[in-house]
């Protein structure tokens, strides 16, 4: 599957915050939206008023940012969670944060999603014991996520167990960095999922 492979710091300064797409560097000083907290390009210091199309798709765009999914995708996922039972924006914000590489980066065993992603298709993670290459894989509930056997050798896990120990793991995994595994408790409810997304613009975009 397809994934934004340009300089993803712009993509911050365009929705004016971070989205954390760079891992440990977005807790830095060198972090793009701290030095320069504008828009890029010639017109980035110019305040622009926004339409409600322009709102709704800001949000849209967001979204579909921090998870890493191109447009097609993310519609897919829309249509998904139009049919799902409950309310459309959530349905769709569980969905994505159902997805395999997000998993692995809430549990703590990547600095961040595109990471975690690489890993993912690199082969160094297993659900249930089988390696999975998708990071689009949505996992279910009961589902073990772990590093793989041969993998958790690599001091990259090792630094990244330790990193993680000083981070929340979201209530709906549950996770053992010492044997670098984890399970999916729940599905997350609107209260777990902690991005700053008002998923109803979302839902009134594609309803137009
Ligand atoms: Fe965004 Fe992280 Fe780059 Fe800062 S360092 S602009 S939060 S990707």
């Amino acid at each position: 599957m397809a994934r934004y492979t340009g300089p993803v710091c712009r993509l911050c300064r365009r929705e004016g915050m971070k989205l954390y797409l760079k891992g440990d560097r977005c807790y830095t000083e060198k972090c793009a939206v701290e030095r320069r907290n504008y828009a890029p390009g010639e017109k980035g210091q110019t305040r622009r008023k926004m339409t409600e199309y322009g709102l709704q798709l800001q949000e849209k765009q967001r979204a579909r940012r921090i998870y890493g999914v191109l447009e097609r995708q993310f519609r897919r996922y829309f249509d998904i969670a139009e049919r799902q039972k409950g309310i459309t924006g959530e349905n769709l914000l569980r969905l994505l944060e159902r997805r395999l590489d997000n998993v692995v980066y809430r549990l703590g065993f990547a600095a961040s999603r595109a990471m975690a992603r690489q890993l993912v298709r690199h082969g160094h993670i297993t659900v249930n014991g089988r390696r999975v290459s998708i990071p689009s894989y949505l996992v279910r509930i009961g589902d073990e996520i772990a590093v793989a056997e041969k993998s958790k050798e690599m001091p990259l896990f090792a630094e990244l167990a330790e990193a993680a120990a000083h981070k929340t793991t979201p209530p709906w995994l549950e996770v053992d960095l010492e044997r670098m595994r984890g399970r999916v408790a729940a599905f997350p409810s609107r209260e777990d999922i902690d991005i700053p997304i008002k998923e109803h613009l979302i839902v009134e975009l594609y309803s137009r």
